[in-house]
């Protein structure tokens, strides 16, 4: 970057590199973190959603911004693809009060009812409407979320695996351990081994 002689640049004028967790939802188009960031492709001056279904560029050439303004405001421009200046619509805002909920309180006892009742609406449209934004069932966001949770814990913490289980909600420790190896190949005690191999 040139210098300018001004030292408070803007914030937000250059996109961030993108984290680990968020160059993994780039690459398998996850639809739930849309609405969280937005990619910028530095080589061709386009961004988009984390769910946008075209090629995935090469990592260096990315950044984020957390608002689809940012990026406009450091002359990127939206996908024609992806559409992400396009406001959210009402069901989607819907679904992402249910997704906030959920990784705020992925460690609680949370079932179809509970979700309905803090977001106003019956189990059975919830269901529907969030199988169909998200492509997953709520139980199986709430699943995924505890999994990703219990991977941190596991690596940056010294934990016993059933107090990790229990941390993320999942105290049925059989339960957490199927659960576990369903979702990354490996039991929990094994994910933790693998830590030292990096
Ligand atoms: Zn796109």
């Amino acid at each position: 970057m040139t210098s300018n002689g001004n030292e408070n640049h803007e914030p937000c004028s250059l996109p961030l590199p993108v984290s680990e967790e968020q160059w993994q939802a780039i690459v398998h188009n996850d639809a739930s973190y849309d609405g969280t960031f937005f990619y910028a492709v530095k080589t061709t001056g386009i961004f988009c959603r984390p769910s946008c279904k075209s090629r995935v560029p090469k990592r260096e050439n990315i950044g984020y911004f957390s608002e689809a303004q940012h990026a406009l405001s450091a002359n990127f421009r939206p996908c024609k693809r992806c559409k992400p200046t396009h406001q959210r619509l009402p069901d989607e805002e819907w679904i992402a009060t249910i997704t906030n909920y959920v990784d705020q309180h992925y460690h609680e006892t949370i079932s179809l009812s509970v979700l309905a009742a803090i977001s106003h609406g019956t189990p059975y449209h919830l269901q529907r409407t969030f199988k169909k934004i998200k492509g997953m069932t709520p139980n199986e966001y709430l699943q995924k979320i505890r999994i990703e949770k219990a991977k941190v814990l596991l690596l940056r913490s010294d934990e016993a695996v059933f107090e990790v289980g229990k941390a993320v909600g999942l105290s049925n420790i059989p339960y957490f351990i199927t659960l576990f190896k369903q979702r990354t190949g490996v039991t929990p005690e094994a994910y933790r081994r693998g830590r030292n191999q990096h």
